[in-house]
C-alpha cells in the first residue's frame, strides 16, 4: 500500500515562498478541486495528508484543512489552517470553489446564453452605432447581455487579452 510522506509530496510541488503548489489538474476544464492523492489505500486531499503528517495525528472528521493563501492547489503546511467543515464550506463558497446549486445554475445559464448567439450577431451588437437597447432588440438579446458584449464582460474576442479592461 502506497504511503505518501512530506518528502514525496513536497517533491511533486512547485515551491513558491511558503506555498507548495501541487501540479495543475490534467483536466483544466473541470471544476476547481483541492488536489487529491492515493494514500494508504484511499484517495484523500493532499492538504489534509500534509497537515496530518506535520501534526503527527489525524485531523478529526469535523475539521478540514483549508489553504489560507487562497490557492486551491497549495498544500503547504505553512498555509493550511484547520477549520470546521461548516466554515470550510463558507470559505469555499466565498472563493467560488463550491458547486452549490445556485453556482451550478448560474454557470449553466451563462453557458447557454453564450452559445445561443452566433459570433456574427455578437459582432453586430459590438459594432452597431445604435444604442445598447436598440442593438439588443435587433439581435434579440437582453439589454444586459448587449451591454456586457459592449463592455467586453461577455463573449470578449478570444484573441484580445485586454478585452474587458478597456471598457
Ligand atoms: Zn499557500
Amino acid at each position: 500500500m502506497k504511503l505518501e510522506t512530506l518528502d514525496t509530496i513536497k517533491a511533486r510541488c512547485t515551491l513558491e515562498g511558503d506555498c507548495w503548489l501541487w501540479p495543475a489538474s490534467s483536466n483544466p476544464h473541470g471544476k476547481p478541486e483541492a488536489p487529491k492523492v492515493r494514500h494508504g489505500g484511499k484517495v484523500v486531499k493532499v492538504r489534509r495528508v500534509v497537515r496530518e503528517l506535520v501534526d503527527g495525528r489525524p485531523i478529526p472528521g469535523r475539521l478540514e484543512a483549508v489553504a489560507r493563501c487562497d490557492n486551491l492547489r497549495c498544500v503547504s503546511p505553512q498555509c493550511s489552517i484547520k477549520v470546521s467543515t461548516k466554515r470550510s464550506r463558507q470559505i469555499q463558497i466565498e472563493r467560488g470553489h463550491l458547486n452549490t446549486p445556485a453556482a451550478i445554475a448560474k454557470r449553466t445559464a451563462t453557458r447557454r446564453a453564450a452559445s445561443r448567439f452566433p459570433e456574427e450577431v455578437i459582432e453586430q451588437v459590438r459594432n452597431s452605432p445604435d444604442s445598447c437597447a436598440k442593438a439588443a432588440a435587433k439581435a434579440g438579446m437582453s439589454k444586459g447581455h448587449a451591454h456586457a458584449v459592449r463592455t467586453g464582460q461577455w463573449r470578449a474576442r478570444a484573441n484580445n487579452p485586454f478585452a474587458g479592461l478597456m471598457a
